[in-house]
């Protein structure tokens, strides 16, 4: 409590116009406004329908830094309901918002309108197709609990946010959630094979039924009109097609995923990957069918600790030529906190040199064979660096897990140890992996600068992603802060857009 405190907000400014009261709004003591309340009670019987305080006030928070209270929450039970209430919002003017876990980070799952409760009657595995090579479920179903399903046939779903005990599929899809093993090939853009959605208009679509396209066509016609003609006037510009492919053969979940238009050749197809990523904003989602992935048949990982981050960085492209599923740099000060603080983890972490750095390595294979085929390319490829510890490729269920623990627990470590008086800001930027070893120089060039550094960097195939989890003393702050922060935000902008254009 005391270092979350030590930071003096003064100094990081304050944006202008007048600050939001902390305290529920007189409006809102008695819950949700009466007209509102008994319009949506009438509509879909009482027990749909949570309005006390206690009910908008505990819906108003998510996963995210942000808090906005619902006038009312609406627990629909089945797709027809989800339709009404997205009628009855077109007739009233009221918005709406979905909520499944309500884990996403940005407020996506917030709403000042009515908040639409969709995790609890839309779950179920509904079928697992082909020994496990397809899955469809509810969106409500929890994503641990679908691999749950797929384990036996050493199989997973693509998309693994770390959220993945929590979230569930209607938020991976709506928010094209990845992480640390997600490719941009396995991501949920590149791995959902059919849907079926409700649009506002109440129109009803299972994309896998044979009659699909039409029924779309034929309930839908001027959205149907308006997606070809926006696929045509894409298609007429060869520069934009050019920069829309460039922009999502990296991790680019920002907006309505444009590639949807050169991908998708009918309304239907361009529609269901518009829906990817789309957050709720185009229609609501009830089942998905996922493409599932192979999991290796035998991983191991290794961590591999060297005197500096250069070093470290420069193994990177040789490890992901070898076909490391995963690639992780960590900073020493964040794996001498991790030393502390998990048992198990090797003893001179406690001791590292403060400029050094580790790579957490994960590589798979089919069989033993080439597993071990691979380990010694790995040995091999280290016998360029000062390695700072003994190099462990193992195998073992337990030393895996305690990495990927580590690996987890690493961003409220370095918040926990960081100096006292100081900030950490976490963002994630994502680079061709050619250009990783050059944007992690430059990139640490320009936050040392600003008095910032990196603690964590990470490599997934064919999309490398610097998480800058930076703490800066604040020290020498003062009120050069603000200045400083968005100095270097613009500088970094720059740095990132150069690199990914
Ligand atoms: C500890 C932690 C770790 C995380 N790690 C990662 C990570 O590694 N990678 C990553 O990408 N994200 C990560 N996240 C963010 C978040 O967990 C994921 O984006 C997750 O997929 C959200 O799922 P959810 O079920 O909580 O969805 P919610 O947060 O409830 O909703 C997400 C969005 O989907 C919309 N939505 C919900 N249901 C539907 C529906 N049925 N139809 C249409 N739209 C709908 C909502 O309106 C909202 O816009 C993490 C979050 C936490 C808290």
């Amino acid at each position: 409590m005391k270092k979350l405190l030590s930071v003096d907000p003064a100094r990081i400014g304050r944006p202008p116009g007048q600050a939001s009261p902390d305290a529920v709004p007189q409006e809102f003591c008695d819950g949700t406004p009466g007209p509102l309340r008994h319009a949506l009670e009438q509509l879909l019987g009482p027990e749909r329908v949570l309005h006390r305080l206690v009910d908008l006030v505990r819906y108003a928070s998510d996963a995210s830094p942000y808090r906005l209270i619902p006038h009312v929450v609406v627990v629909p039970h089945n797709e027809d309901e989800v339709a009404k209430i997205l009628r009855f919002c077109g007739e009233t003017g009221w918005h709406a918002t979905f909520r499944a876990a309500g884990t996403s980070l940005n407020g996506q799952a917030q709403s000042d309108g009515i908040l639409i409760d969709v995790r609890k009657y839309f779950s179920g595995i509904k079928d697992i197709g082909d020994g496990g090579v397809t899955l469809k479920a509810g969106t409500g179903t929890i994503l641990f609990h679908a691999n749950a399903h797929l384990t036996p046939y050493y199989r997973k779903l693509g998309p693994d946010p770390a959220s993945s005990a929590a979230c569930t599929l209607a938020g991976v899809v709506a928010n094209n959630s990845g992480g640390m093993r997600c490719t941009v090939f396995q991501n949920a853009y590149s791995t959902v094979n059919a849907l079926t959605f409700v649009l506002a208009s109440g129109t009803k679509i299972d994309t896998s039924d044979k009659d699909a396209e039409r029924d779309f066509q034929t309930s839908e016609p001027a959205l149907a009109e308006g997606l070809i003609a926006l696929r045509k006037e894409i298609l007429a510009d060869e520069k934009l097609v050019e920069r829309i492919r460039h922009k999502y053969s990296i991790r680019n979940t920002h907006g309505d995923r444009l590639d949807a238009f050169l991908d998708g050749k009918t309304p239907l197809e361009i529609f269901r990957r518009l829906l990817v990523g789309s957050e709720g904003t185009l229609g609501f989602i009830s089942d998905v069918t996922f493409n599932t992935i192979e999991v290796p048949a035998v991983t191991s990982v290794a961590w591999i600790a060297v005197p500096s981050i250069n070093d470290a960085i420069s193994l990177v492209p040789d490890l992901v030529a070898i076909g490391a599923g995963a690639v992780e740099l960590m900073i020493a000060p964040a794996l001498r906190a991790a030393g502390e603080a998990f048992h198990g983890t090797p003893e001179y972490w406690k001791t590292l040199d403060l400029q050094a750095a580790a790579l957490l390595v994960e590589v798979g294979a089919s069989d033993d064979e080439s597993l071990t085929e691979k380990q010694a390319r790995i040995m091999h490829l280290t016998d360029r660096v000062t390695l700072l510890g003994d190099l462990i490729l193992t195998s073992h269920a337990e030393a895996i897990e305690l990495a990927w623990q580590v690996r987890e627990g690493l961003l409220g470590l370095i918040g926990k140890h960081r100096p006292l008086g100081s900030l950490l800001i976490t963002e994630d930027v994502c680079f061709p992996p050619r250009l990783l070893a050059s944007a992690a120089r430059d990139l640490q060039d320009l936050l040392q600068k600003h008095g910032y550094f990196i603690s964590r960097i990470r490599h997934a195939t064919r999309s490398s992603r610097c998480a800058l989890r930076n703490s800066r003393p604040e020290a020498n702050a003062t009120t050069r802060f603000p200045f400083a922060r968005s100095k270097a935000e613009s500088e970094f902008r720059t740095l990132a857009s150069s690199s990914t254009t």
